[in-house]
């Protein structure tokens, strides 16, 4: 049951249901509102005209008309009168009442529009906090299968916060030294390249053992038994790791039922997330599964940041990465 950040325009996802950030009537406005009753078409209209109105902070429900998703979630986000006037609890319930209302209309796919930062002025970095927040304690606390869009319409409204961005571009900076060291290192291995006939010559005067002793002597724990053997050691429960990996249940069912199962490198480091590992644990990991840290990519230094800073908090690393138009982790 996995939260993810997405660029898109929420009227075209093919969802169970998307959210409306509506006004107290209903009827239609700008913004997501207008975008949506254009997609949907005047039947959208006619069922909301049923449901006089809406408070702010709670939810109503409609059908999809003409969009792809099968319902509507119209809810009133506040409008910003500066953050001392309840607007975070507002915003906050928004979430909840929406999600509740998914739940009970059996959705497993819900796609939310950063409700009240657009029009109704809400901070952008603010907004996106709580959203990130509430969805994450609602799927926290839910044993369902529900899958969460969080959706923004433009990278351009994205401002992280720049404590977070400092820090991070400081740690990027100071392994540049060893990007240099890297390359350096790439030469001397091209020049070796041209004595690789004398190699393979010299491997070849090697008496071999069978290859199949050789594998299942030399045969190590697999991906999947090192995440078990982690989740016993730290006390977690399944569900608790699957969940703070952003893993859906199916796929963690197919994992551990599989004890060489190959996963995606963001899978494997959702787990590490997941599991708290520090950066030496989270190697072996991903090497488990073929994989490595590169400090020659923006996404695996993000990583790495946050897990020798010791923030485990999954939701927060992917808005991060995100920002920094790299592949989020986890796996849905
Ligand atoms: P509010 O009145 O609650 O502030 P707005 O519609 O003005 O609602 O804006 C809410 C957010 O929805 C803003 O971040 C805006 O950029 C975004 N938005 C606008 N159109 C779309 C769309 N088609 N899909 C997704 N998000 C959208």
């Amino acid at each position: 049951m996995p939260l993810l950040i997405i660029q898109d325009d929420i009227t075209r996802l093919d969802c169970d249901a998307i959210v409306n950030a509506a006004n107290n009537s209903l009827l239609g406005g700008g913004g997501v509102d207008g975008a949506i009753h254009r997609a949907a078409g005047p039947k959208l209209l006619e069922e909301c005209r049923t449901l006089h109105g809406c408070d702010t902070g709670d939810a109503k429900i409609t059908s999809g008309y003409n969009l792809k998703a099968k319902h509507v979630i119209h809810t009133v986000g506040p409008i910003w009168h500066g953050g001392e006037n309840g607007e975070k609890e507002l915003l906050a319930s928004c979430y909840r009442r929406s999600l509740e209302l998914a739940v009970k209309n059996d959705c497993s796919t819900v796609a939310f529009p950063m409700i009240s930062a657009g029009v109704y002025g809400y901070p952008f970095d603010q907004a996106l906090d709580v959203a990130v927040t509430t969805i994450g304690a609602f799927i926290d606390s839910y044993e369902s299968d529900l899958t969460v869009f969080l959706v923004i319409f433009s990278r351009r409204d994205y401002r992280l916060d720049p404590d977070l961005i400092s820090g991070l571009n400081r740690y990027i900076d100071n392994r540049t030294p060893k990007l240099k060291v890297n390359r350096s290192f790439m030469g001397a291995a091209a020049r070796c390249a041209s004595h690789k006939d004398e190699v393979i010559m010299e491997m070849a005067d090697y008496s071999c053992t069978p290859i199949e002793e050789f594998v299942s002597s030399r045969i190590d724990e697999s991906f999947t038994q090192m995440l078990l053997r982690k989740i016993d050691e730290k006390g977690m429960t399944d569900v608790e790791c699957y969940k703070k990996a952003n893993v859906d249940r199916k796929l963690f069912s197919k994992i551990r039922s599989n004890l060489s199962y190959h996963p995606k490198k963001r899978t494997a480091l959702g787990f590490a997330v997941a599991l708290k590992l520090d950066l030496n644990e989270t190697k072996d990991l991903l090497m488990k599964a073929g994989y490595a840290l590169s400090d020659s990519s923006k996404g695996d230094l993000v990583v790495q940041y946050f897990i020798e800073n010791k923030i485990y908090d999954i939701n927060k690393i992917n808005e991060v990465l995100f920002a920094m138009d790299q592949e989020i982790i986890g796996e849905y």
